[in-house]
């Protein structure tokens, strides 16, 4: 029988379209969510609840129970929300924008995640879910419209915003590559809720030396 993978292999990205903080919905639907202060929240469930594996997931929930953030996309893939985005007024605000310095978190946190789980950041690796719902259109997240506008950066087209993130993703990547290894863990570095979102970027678990942390 062939082996299926125990790894989470991609990395979803959205918008809430709710409030600057994460509410109970929030939390049953992204593995992650950073809300506007920065602070970080982890999900009801890990990532590893998005890997379907004989009838349970990895992390032992039954298999029908993960984390739904992406419709036709959910197996093996974090999903991390931003908090914010209520609405949208006819001449393009928000009520509660995403600000700079949360998604700064926000890359900071995927940049770990990719460290972690060895997660290259590519186009296909990690994504917005609009860019998600344009590569899968028969897919019930074709039309998302997550992340398609940064408001800090207005003059970022729709289908610049992916790119523009992934380079953030990639610098934090390097920095963290850059912090050296650290004792090697079992378990991701982050995992559980956590009070505050780290400020600076923080060491995570490097994989083993035949396991390098892809680009
Ligand atoms: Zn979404």
């Amino acid at each position: 029988m062939m082996m299926m993978s125990q790894t989470l292999k991609r990395i979803c990205i959205h918008w809430t379209a709710g409030g600057v903080k994460a509410n109970e919905l929030d939390r049953s639907h992204y593995h992650f969510t950073v809300e506007q202060d920065g602070d970080i929240m982890a999900g009801n469930l890990p990532p590893e609840s998005n890997i379907p594996q004989n009838g349970v997931s990895l992390s032992g929930q039954p298999e029908g129970s993960y984390m739904a953030h992406c419709g036709g996309g959910n197996s093996f893939t974090i999903g991390i929300s931003l908090c914010g985005m209520t609405g949208k007024n006819p001449n393009n605000t928000w009520q509660n924008p995403l600000l700079r310095s949360q998604c700064e978190t926000a890359w900071q946190l995927i940049a770990q995640l990719c460290a972690i789980y060895g997660i290259p950041v590519t186009a296909e690796t990690v994504y917005t879910h609009y860019e998600f719902g344009l590569c899968n259109p028969s897919t019930p997240s074709a039309g998302k419209i997550d992340i398609s506008v940064l408001p800090f950066m207005p003059s970022l087209l729709p289908n610049q915003v992916g790119g523009y993130i992934r380079g953030r993703i990639s610098a934090y990547l390097v920095e963290i590559k850059k912090a050296g290894a650290v004792k090697p863990k079992t378990t991701p570095a982050v995992s559980k809720p956590t009070a505050t979102a780290p400020k600076a970027p923080v060491p995570v678990a490097n994989k083993p030396a035949s396991a390098p942390v892809p680009r």
